[in-house]
């Protein structure tokens, strides 16, 4: 999802599958979690046989759901914000997955229950609280040594977001990448900024640039078209381009990648 310097795929999967591991480490399996999503599996109506369900909390900072196939196994990932949900909340949340990846219709009696505790205050309670104490991994702070990111979110908010966008976390990263300025990782809610830009010689607007990029992540989440995960769809593209210095900021980038 990030800001590719270069668009080789190669790369691009070299630094998701470092991404994956870190995350790993970091998520518990769901004590009976393959056999509930069985379960819903065939309440669904889902034809053949279940495939393996690998299913994991991870410290999401807000409810999010994923789930991905990979060769024969579906994995899956809650928030572990519901680690103490009760039964009929998880089921519910694995309606959702379930029929949105074999497109089935979810009854809304199956659901209710993930839907109503998502929409608790309590739920939101918690969530707001994660979302302060949870400090994502290899990130600094927004302050950078020439260029706060904090200010320049605010500032595109307020230019092309109506001051609307909800505010993820936002730092520079520890180190210099090579290969990207930027990236959005939807999990921790965290906009990372490639450390290599927080110089005099690079002009602020590239630095706006690749942070209104992922912000745009933010406002489109990666939603799935077919089999494929779509993250830069049309409608992303198309707004990118409101950004004033779109084609300097994109020259400046280029030279900067080199
Ligand atoms: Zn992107």
């Amino acid at each position: 999802m990030g800001f590719d310097q270069r668009r080789r795929s190669g790369e691009r999967e070299g630094l998701k599958n470092r991404i994956a591991k870190r995350m790993t480490g970091r998520s518990t399996i769901v004590p009976g979690g393959a056999a509930l999503f069985q379960r819903v599996y065939t309440r669904l109506g889902c034809e053949g046989r279940p495939p393996r369900f690998r299913v994991e909390f991870y410290p999401y900072s807000s409810l999010v759901l994923t789930i991905r196939r990979r060769e024969e196994a579906v994995w899956v990932r809650l928030s572990d914000l519901l680690q103490r949900a009760p039964l009929d909340v998880l089921e519910g949340a694995a309606a959702l997955l379930l029929a949105r990846v074999y497109r089935r219709r979810a009854a809304a009696s199956l659901t209710r229950p993930y839907l109503d505790y998502a929409r608790s205050d309590r739920t939101r309670q918690r969530i707001n609280y994660m979302r302060r104490r949870r400090i994502p991994p290899g990130a600094a702070g927004p302050q950078g040594r020439h260029f706060d990111l904090q200010k320049l979110f605010e500032s595109l908010n307020a230019r092309y977001f109506d001051g609307k966008l909800q505010r993820p976390h936002i730092g520079w990263s520890n180190r210099s990448w090579r290969r990207q300025f930027g990236c959005y990782d939807p999990g921790p809610n965290h906009i990372l900024l490639n450390r290599r830009m927080d110089r005099p010689g690079v002009p602020q607007f590239a630095v706006e640039y690749v942070l209104f990029h992922e912000m745009l992540h933010v406002k489109h989440p990666t939603r799935r078209s077919g089999c494929s995960l779509v993250s830069h769809s049309r409608e992303f593209r198309e707004e990118e381009k409101r950004f004033a210095e779109f084609e300097h900021a994109r020259r400046v980038l280029d030279r900067l990648a080199r």
